[in-house]
């Protein structure tokens, strides 16, 4: 496995460059080192559902693979709305056996009315490491206060801390 987990912008940068900081300490959860790629990639047409107005998760997922160039861990951020076909919606994805995955930022910061930023981006750091957590090898976590709790909404997003239960802990090898 790679040292290092590169984010790739997808579609517009400036707001997924708004988290970098946040990035890098997803990243740091797992001891890992980040990369923020600075130039955009475009989102492809093809995974654009115009029924549903969204992104489709799996096709950019797809597209984050065919981006990659090495072994470290690959994730595109992007601040599109994505979902998979049986879900009205997901923040993220992430393929363990390929090394990568998409994260999406529009439902993170959906609620305009929060004043605070500094909620918004700790979801993005939530988030971000639950993804990175799947790509160590994690699955969902039981403990409603662990990162690698399955988040339905913002309350669940909100409830987890930006750590890894001890159990968690002593699954990472
Ligand atoms: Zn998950
Ligand atoms: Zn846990």
């Amino acid at each position: 496995m790679g040292k290092e987990v590169v984010y790739l912008p997808l579609g517009s940068s400036w707001r997924t460059q708004l988290y970098v900081d946040e990035l890098a300490k997803a990243a740091l959860v797992y001891g890992l080192k980040a990369r923020m790629i600075n130039i955009s990639f475009p989102l492809s047409a093809d995974s654009f559902d115009s029924s549903r107005g969204q992104f489709n998760a799996l096709i950019l997922l797809d597209y984050v693979g065919r981006l990659k160039r090495d072994d470290n861990l690959y994730m595109g951020v992007t601040a599109v709305d994505i979902f998979v076909p049986e879900m009205n919606f997901i923040f993220g994805i992430a393929d363990r056996d390929r090394g990568c995955a998409v994260l999406s930022v529009a439902r993170l910061i959906y609620a305009q009315y929060e004043s605070s930023s500094s909620i918004l981006k700790e979801r993005v750091l939530k988030e971000a490491a639950h993804e990175l957590g799947h790509l160590r090898g994690l699955r969902h976590c039981h403990n409603r206060h662990c990162l690698m709790s399955y988040s339905n909404n913002l309350a669940e997003v909100d409830e987890k801390k930006p750590s890894l239960c001890q159990e968690c802990r002593s699954r990472l090898s």
